[in-house]
């Protein structure tokens, strides 16, 4: 055996010649070889074998658990892909992918000898290794986000990720139960998902059955069992359709391989757990499957079935016209076989058999040499735009929800009015559909009909619905659909729309503030030098006056230097006076409001100008709504304050606020209480509220004639609602108190 010898790198010993007896390393390579050069001819063998002596080389002396030998899982993980028609480059980073995870050797290195494409995959492969799948969601999160990424770079990595997973997997055996329920989940939560999209069927459903087994052995045991009980069981009949099937397409002159299917333990698994049957019930459980030459003949064949046998109604599945989202495609139908059996038949020429078995990888298959950028564009446009979106949306939590809708979903297939097929994920709504079409239709849409009849909007879309969808020309999209949109595509507009918004808003209150603050300053901002201007804007790290005012209304800046720049002898007047007396001191009724106003904010955004609408006086734990006023910030009032509902004619000046969680403070609330005029009543009012720690801030006491008792009212101070509600329930606790009524 041959190696040779790289900084760094282990001599060739006696151990080697050992495992290589034990294990026939070299007998596996050779296999690898030979498949590699009947599938590619063309490609230089000599390349493949420099990868495997330096990474047998630099693995040498390390174990797997098994014990094996290291590089026995390497040539394997590298003969998963030579079996799927991969590229030279493919192989390579098989060979290679655990070398500078695990040994001392740099991507530096592996650049040089074996060139940059292959130093990005190793490096891609690397990379992904390190991330921690099995985490928390919002970790989970930034983890897909970075194994985007690395695929949209080089979709290879992601290729040669997943057959090092499914190889890992079929040797989980020897690892704690511990590690293989992670291992498992973290297959099925990420990967699986990711080959399904990527169109890998056959990938995709071994690592699903494989990790399922992982994660329960006893359960896939027995669905194992049940499944095998039910084909034996099936066996004879299935064999006699299977022949009769053939006959009668020879007949009628369609070529066809027809094989018998049986679903997967995984995917049965699922099915028994969602629906709730027994294995009887699962009525695609044995299908046959039959591959023919052409399209035309895939409705020819599905003729003669039909022919035969009677369809089960709303059992035919066309996704040959209206292909799965990964590109699947197949004629689906359920018949009633003699003797009352159910089962169901797939019919698909062999161009789409490939595709359904191997997706992605496909491309590859008669290609030489380089990749074709084009055909894997429909896999990576739709990942450069989940890397897109993620990057737009800030919680974690919900990026994966929107990625499981993308990676997980079932689909609905919707038709335009002109009858175009539109896909989305299930429970899509018109919004969703809208968008899908256009998004100025989706900023537009005001309604929506369902075959013909008008739908809410967030109407769930079902198969077959035929979608119109009502525009309104500079109709604005509502954030209450962000409650119910499906699709990320949707969400990500919506959410554009509301920001873009949002920053106008603040623009406004900005410029009211800046211009504010300058009547008071007596700055007159007509007289601004151009470029002094230019000057600030540029300090202050913006292009445009239009950014400084919303820096302004977000409440990041302050107007006072601004003005102060812009205005050099309004400056030097202001340090005359500085210096001349100082300033006094901030009253303490101000101070009381900066603060009290520090405990609200505008939702997504920092510390815009905002204070309590003296009419509601809201209190932490109150429901509140924003309002943009005209020049004075955002107001901020009680949902149930009365001006609320006149001042929200203007919807557009509507904005979200919430409480800040600060809790320091206190405010004043003015209660007017009705009581028996009786003695002793005002110390049980002061004793209840000293106990409660609350303040008394004011108190004035008259007698009501009219209803022979006393009202009296009270200004009190209070933490939030719990303490005011306690408080009140307290006071209504004395006897001879009648009513209590909140002033503000
Ligand atoms: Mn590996």
């Amino acid at each position: 055996m041959e190696s040779k010898s790289s900084p760094g790198s282990i001599s060739v010993s006696a151990p080697l010649t050992k495992d290589d007896d034990l294990y026939r390393i070299e007998d596996r390579y050779a296999q690898l070889e030979k498949s590699f050069s009947s599938n590619r001819p063309k490609e230089d063998l000599a390349k493949v074998r420099a990868a495997f002596e330096f990474s047998r080389d630099q693995h040498i002396g390390q174990a797997r658990k098994s014990g094996e030998p290291y590089i026995i899982h390497p040539i394997a993980v590298a003969q998963i892909l030579v079996d799927m028609h991969m590229d030279l480059v493919c192989v390579e980073t098989a060979l290679l992918h655990d070398v500078v995870e695990d040994t001392g050797v740099t991507i530096d290195e592996i650049r040089k000898r074996f060139g940059p494409e292959v130093a990005v995959c190793v490096d891609g492969v690397t990379k992904l290794g390190k991330i921690q799948l099995y985490s928390r969601e919002e970790q989970q999160a930034e983890s897909v986000r970075k194994m985007l990424l690395a695929m949209v770079g080089d979709i290879r990595v992601i290729l040669v990720k997943l057959c090092d997973r499914l190889h890992n997997l079929r040797t989980i055996g020897s690892l704690s139960r511990e590690k293989q329920t992670r291992i498992g989940q973290e297959t099925l939560d990420i990967y699986s998902p990711i080959a399904h999209r990527l169109g890998m069927g056959k990938v995709r459903a071994e690592l699903e059955d494989l990790a399922f087994a992982a994660i329960d052995p006893e359960a896939h045991a027995d669905i194992c069992g049940q499944i095998e009980h039910k084909r034996k069981a099936s066996q004879e009949f299935l064999e006699g359709i299977q022949k009769s099937v053939e006959q009668k397409l020879a007949r009628e002159g369609i070529p066809a391989r027809v094989e018998g299917r049986v679903k997967r333990p995984y995917s049965v698994y699922l099915k028994l757990k969602k629906q709730k049957i027994p294995i009887e019930q699962v009525y695609d459980l044995l299908a046959l499957r039959i591959i023919t030459d052409s399209l035309k003949n895939c409705y020819a064949a599905l003729g003669v079935i039909h022919n035969e046998w009677p369809p089960i109604p709303g059992r035919i599945k066309d996704f040959i016209a209206m292909p799965r989202q990964n590109g699947y495609q197949s004629l689906h139908t359920s018949v009633m076989g003699t003797g009352g059996q159910a089962f169901e038949v797939q019919i698909r020429n062999e161009e789409m058999h490939r595709l359904a078995e191997e997706g992605v990888a496909a491309h590859w298959k008669y290609k030489e040499g380089r990749r074709g950028k084009s055909t894997e564009e429909q896999y990576v446009n739709w990942m450069r735009q989940l890397v897109e979106w993620q990057q737009e949306m800030r919680d974690p939590g919900e990026f994966m929800s929107t990625l499981k809708v993308d990676l997980y979903s079932d689909e609905v297939y919707v038709f335009t009015p002109k009858g175009k097929v539109v896909v989305l994920p299930r429970e899509s709504t018109p919004v969703d559909f809208a968008y899908a079409i256009h998004s100025d239709v989706g900023n537009a849409c005001v309604g929506s009909k369902v075959n013909n009849r008008i739908v809410p909007l967030k109407y769930s879309l079902k198969n077959g619905d035929v979608v119109e969808v009502l525009t309104q020309p500079g109709h604005m999209p509502s954030k209450d659909w962000l409650g119910f949109v499906r699709t990320s595509k949707a969400r990500n507009k919506i959410k554009q729309i509301i920001n873009a918004t949002e920053r106008s808003k603040a623009i406004e209150i900005g410029e009211k503030y800046f211009e504010k603050e300058a009547r008071r300053l007596s700055v007159s901002i007509s007289k601004i030098d151009e470029a002094i201007l230019a000057q600030v804007l540029e300090d202050y790290g913006v292009g445009k006056l239009e950014d400084l005012f919303a820096n302004l209304g977000y409440g990041k800046i302050e107007a006072r230097p601004i003005l102060m720049r812009l205005s050099p002898e309004r400056a030097a007047q202001e340090e005359a006076k500085a210096s001349e007396a100082v300033a006094p001191p901030p009253s303490q009724a101000n101070m009381d409001k900066e603060a009290k106003n520090l405990a609200l904010r505008v939702k997504g955004l920092n510390d815009v100008m905002i204070y309590r609408a003296p009419c509601c006086n809201p209190i932490p734990g109150e429901a509140i709504v924003g309002y943009i006023t005209r020049g004075k910030g955002v107001a901020v009032h009680s949902i149930s304050c009365t001006n609320v509902q006149n001042l929200m004619y203007e919807v557009e000046r509507k904005i979200d606020v919430e409480w800040a969680k600060s809790g320091v403070e206190s405010f004043d609330v003015q209660i007017s209480i009705t009581t028996d005029d009786r003695p002793g009543m005002l110390a049980q009012f002061t004793q209840i509220l000293f106990s409660e720690n609350s303040n008394i801030r004011s108190l004035e006491a008259r007698g009501d004639d009219d209803r022979d008792g006393a009202v009296v009212d009270m200004k009190i101070e209070v933490r939030d609602k719990r303490q005011l509600e306690k408080i009140l329930s307290a006071l209504r606790r004395i006897p001879g108190v009648r009513d209590i009524e909140r002033k503000s």
